[in-house]
Formats: structure tokens, sequence, C-alpha cells
């Protein structure tokens, strides 16, 4: 009779990946299944910024951090919390950390200053509730090294070298400061030296050190890791789940599944029925999550939980052909539209929206205008200082972005409108007044730079107002601007434990979810960086123990065969 395991984890982003290792850290027996030839998901491309109220890193304040992060979540999210599950997040996020530093290879550092997305509002953070993976070194994967999946190119230049978050000043000021100069050159020295033997930059940070410390944890924990096989059916008898059918294969489990496929961001008919019609044409996720997970458990009886405008982490992106084919999708999530000498207006020339305000409130401007896109506009002294989406403030081969049919280049704010479709005189009229404003460092109509959060996506040091200055230096560029999602937030019903509910709401047992599969907590709203992964972790940590009170061991039918081990 073959052998059945303890847990069957489908997905191997940040929430499979930490339920599989936090499983076998309690010794049960764990399959890890990823349908794609690479390991990490979204997760693996993401910013690795992780949103944990509470956590220990804070130290005296912890406590109350919950409580602030509590009053901010009634007022983000909204008063009721069905189920209990917000409650649930409060109060699991840092026990969950814990014993993710406890039990594998994760460690996290405090992001000191990173405002919560409306700093204003009371229990606000302006730093320190959200956490960062320490960098990783990618050496340690050894040949599984191959396996993780690599961050998007455009954020990773010079063949593959990934830049942290605290260097990212120094290398816009390398051309303008001689600390910042000799900094760069230090990590362009151990870049130059790591690929001298490996493919891309093996000193990993963000998603991707994220990603990889969880990966590192799969392998010392003798997590069975099978890429290139996807689930394809559960199955199910005597009230329960019993296994998974997978590559051809049944694997029969004894506690039950997880399921943690990433959403629907690439399933047409999810995205038909449940996306605003603007949104449903770009998706900076990763392809490989297609609603997988939703489907397995709805043919199971799941219940799926959806809120119209908010059944998505929404981000504006831009689009072009990469030399070798390939579609790039770029997230203008926080380098860009926050900087001084930019501007965003709709197909009618006018501003709509205060463009340093989160990326999901962008977007949420743009639906509620009914928008397909925009134009973000900047000045050539501008992109020189900051950069422009993809488009490096140094070495940026500005003509090469032109060619593409990317970037939009003129001498003048009339001729780029005519390049553009747009009125000259609506967008000459626009700019006047965006300069005028922005010269005495107010901008009467939106606001930009109103507060912490805006400020800190600007330039500290430019002034009065470090989100404004007028755009002045020809020649001037725009990109064309989509609104699209970043991973998607309605998902599976589930309890404050991560267990699948049906449509009677009661739970299907031995069936869980986490991450994007998961209706997201924050129920349509964006209240922080880090505010899908820091729940992804959270319930990933409430499943696993859940599962370990699972004790239904039931004898594996005859004709059930358990696969060989996968390629890993
Ligand atoms: C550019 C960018 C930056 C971001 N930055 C942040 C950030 O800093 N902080 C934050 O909180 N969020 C961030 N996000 C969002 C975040 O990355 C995602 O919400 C999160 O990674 C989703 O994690 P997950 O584990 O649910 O899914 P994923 O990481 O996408 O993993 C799902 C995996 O499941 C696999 N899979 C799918 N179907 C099957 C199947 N049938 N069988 C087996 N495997 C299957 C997929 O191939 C995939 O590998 C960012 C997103 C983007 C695009």
């Amino acid at each position: 009779m073959p052998e059945a395991v303890d847990v069957v984890v489908i997905g191997s982003g940040a929430a499979g990946m930490a339920a599989a290792a936090l499983a076998a850290a309690e010794g049960l027996a764990v399959v890890l299944l990823e349908k794609t030839e690479a390991l990490g998901g979204t997760t693996a491309t993401s910013g690795g910024m992780v949103w944990a109220p509470g956590n220990a890193h804070l130290g005296a304040d912890a406590a109350k951090d919950v409580a602030a992060a509590r009053s901010y979540l009634d007022r983000v999210v909204g008063g009721d919390d069905p189920g209990g599950r917000r409650e649930s997040f409060l109060a699991h996020a840092a026990p969950a950390i814990a014993a993710l530093e406890a039990r594998t290879e994760l460690r996290f550092q405090p992001v000191a200053r990173y405002p919560d997305y409306y700093p204003d509002l009371p229990g606000a953070a302006l730093g320190g509730r959200v956490l960062e993976p320490v960098p990783f070194d990618g050496r340690l994967l050894g040949r599984h090294f191959a396996l993780l999946r690599a961050p998007i190119p455009e954020f990773t230049p010079f063949g593959g070298m990934m830049i942290a978050r605290a260097d990212l000043v120094h290398f816009r000021r390398a051309m303008r400061s001689l600390p910042a100069m000799a900094i760069v050159a230090r990590r362009l020295a151990r870049h130059a030296r790591e690929r001298l033997r490996h493919p891309r930059g093996t000193t990993l940070v963000l998603g991707n050190a994220l990603a990889g410390r969880l990966l590192l944890s799969l392998m010392q924990l003798n997590v069975d890791i099978r890429v290139g096989m996807g689930a394809t059916r559960l199955i199910f008898a005597e009230g329960r789940v019993r296994g998974v059918e997978a590559g051809g294969t049944v694997i029969p489990v004894r506690r039950g599944i997880v399921l943690a496929c990433g959403g629907f961001s690439h399933d047409p008919a999810l995205r038909e029925a449940l996306l605003a019609a603007p949104a449903r044409r770009f998706s900076a996720a990763f392809a490989g999550d297609s609603g997988d997970g939703i489907r397995l458990a709805r043919a199971a009886g799941a219940a799926i939980a959806a809120r119209g405008e908010g059944a998505a982490f929404w981000t504006p992106v831009s689009s072009f052909t990469r030399d070798d084919g390939s579609l790039a999708i770029f997230p203008h999530t926080v380098t860009d539209r926050a900087k001084p000498g930019t501007l965003a207006v709709d197909e009618g020339g006018r501003r709509f929206v205060n463009e340093a305000l989160s990326y999901h409130e962008f977007v949420r401007a743009m639906l509620r205008a009914k928008m397909a896109r925009a134009f973000l506009i900047c000045d050539h002294a501008s992109l020189r200082r900051y950069g422009f989406g993809p488009i490096a403030p140094i070495f940026s081969g500005i003509r090469r972005w032109i060619r593409r049919g990317y970037l939009v280049s003129a001498p003048d704010i009339a001729a780029l409108a005519r390049a553009l479709g747009l009125a000259p005189a609506a967008l000459g009229a626009t700019v006047s007044r965006f300069n005028e404003d922005a010269r005495r460092g107010e901008d009467r109509e939106f606001g930009r730079g109103g507060d912490a959060y805006q400020r800190h996506l600007g330039d500290p040091a430019h002034h009065p107002n470090p989100c404004l200055a007028p755009l002045a230096t020809p020649p001037f560029y725009a990109i064309t601007l989509y609104p699209a999602d970043l991973g998607t937030s309605a998902g599976l019903a589930t309890d404050a434990r991560a267990r699948v509910l049906d449509s009677a709401g009661a739970p299907i047992r031995g069936l869980y979810a986490c991450g994007n599969d998961m209706a997201s907590v924050m129920d349509g709203a964006y209240p922080g960086p880090g505010i899908t992964l820091g729940p992804a972790l959270t319930f990933a940590y409430l499943a696993c123990r859940a599962l370990l009170q699972e004790d239904n061991f039931f004898p594996v039918p005859s004709e059930w065969h358990l696969p060989q081990g996968g390629k890993c």
C-alpha cells in the first residue's frame, strides 16, 4: 500500500513555503507541489516587505503597536470583522514571525522608516511595523539556486544585480556624490565577482531573499519539493479531503492540504467575473497565479468572498516588449510617481489624482473615473535625477526606450500633447498650473506631498515640497500607464484558523488556504507596506497549527499510487 504523507502544500510562494517549512519543523511529512519549473511565485519578484503589527523587533513597543494597528485597520478596512479573521491576524502576526525566525532560516530586519499609506489616521505607523528579509547569500542553495525564480530584469540591472532598498538612494546619487559613488563601486565590484561563477548576482534582497531563505529551510527540513507538478484535483471521502491528484497520480494525505496557489491574477474567467473592466487587461503578478487553488476548492464546495473594486491589490503598470521578445509589465509602485518633476494626466490632459498616493489609491482613482489608461509625464531634469519607470537615472539609454515606442519624447509640452493624442491647450494649461503650484511647494488641486507617506516617496533633499518641482527642462517625456493588479484580494472564504469554508460557512475538513488563495483580511483595502505578505505568513502559521491538531489517519485505498520524488 502506498505511503501517505501528512500534508501536501500546493504552491511555492511565501504562503506555501512558510506553511511547508513550519509543518516539517514540527516533524510532519510534507510534500510541496509547484506547477512551474521555478520556485517562489510572485513572492520572489516582490519587495519582500512584511507588515507585522507587534513584531518582536519593536521591543517594548510591541503590545502598543498591536492596539494601534487595530484602530488603524478599523478606520482603513472598516469596522466589521466577520469570523474574527482580522483579529486573528493581529493576534498571530508576531507569533508567526517569531516561529519562522526560530524554526526556519527566515530572518527579518525592521524597516525603520516606511510610513503606512494613510499616515494621518489614528494608529498609523511611520516605520518599524514593517519588516524586510535580511539579505541572503543565494550560493547557500547550491544547485537549487537555479530553481529560485529570478526577479524581473527591470529591477536587476548589470545582468541580474539586486539592489537593496537602502542602497537605492546611493545609486540615484552616484554621479553627484563621492560617498554614494564609493558605495556603488563596492556593490558593482561584489556583483562582478559573483557573476564570474553564477548567471545572476547571488546577494539576494527583497522578495528574492524571502523566497530564497524559505527554500533553504525546506531543503534543511527534508520537505519533498516537486517542481513542474501542478495539483489538478482534490480527492474527498468520508467528509474530508483525502488526497490530491498531481502529475497523473494521487498523493494521499493524512492530515490535510494547504492551498497556496497565489490567487487568480492570470485566470481570465475570474478576472472577467470579479475585476472592474478597465483593470482586466494587465497584471504584475506571476503568470503561475492562475486561479487553480480557487477552482480546486470550489469544486469541493468552497465559497468565494469578493468585493467589487476591492477584489485586487491595485497598481498602475506600463508595458513594453523586451529585446528577447518577452512582454514586460512594469509596476509603478514607489519609484517615480511621487518624485519632483512628474505629473499624471487623463486622456483629457487633466490631472485626476494626487500622484503621490499609494499605487492602490492611484488605480482606484482611475477605476472610479473608468479610465483605461493615463499618462505619466516628466521633464529631462527629473528623469536624469530619479529615473522614470524602468529607465534608470544613469546609463539609461533614453533613445533606446524611445525607439521601442515605450517612451514618448518631445521638445515642448504642446508637441508632447500632439504625440500622445491629447489637446495641446488642455495639457498646456494643466502643466502651467502645476508648475505655478510646484514653485510655491503647494499643490492646490490635490495636496501632493501632504503627508508622511507621500513625502517618504518624494525626495527629502528637495525643498520646499519633496514631491513637487515644475516640469521646466526640455525635452519632456511620457509613459502610458494602465490599471492593473499586483495580486488578487478576493479569494476563498476561510475562518480565523485558515480553514476553507463551504457555502454554508462550515469548514471543509482538512482543507486550508493562505496567501492570495484566501480572501484577504484587508477586504479590498491596502493599509500599508507588506499587507499581503504579512497575512500570508501569519495564516500559513495558523494553518500549520491547525494541521497539527488534525488526527485523522485513514487507510489509503490500494489503487492510489504515490508518485516518486520530484526533481529536487
Ligand atoms: C512587483 C511586486 C512587488 C510586491 N511587493 C510586495 C511587498 O513588498 N509586500 C507585500 O506584502 N506584497 C507585495 N507584493 C504582492 C505579493 O508579492 C503577493 O501578494 C504574494 O507574493 C502572494 O504570495 P502567495 O504565496 O499567495 O503566491 P505566490 O508567491 O504567487 O506563489 C504561488 C505559487 O503557486 C504556484 N501554483 C499555482 N497553481 C498551482 C498548482 N495547481 N499546483 C502547484 N503550484 C501552483 C504558482 O506557480 C506560484 O509559484 C508585490 C507584488 C508585486 C508584483
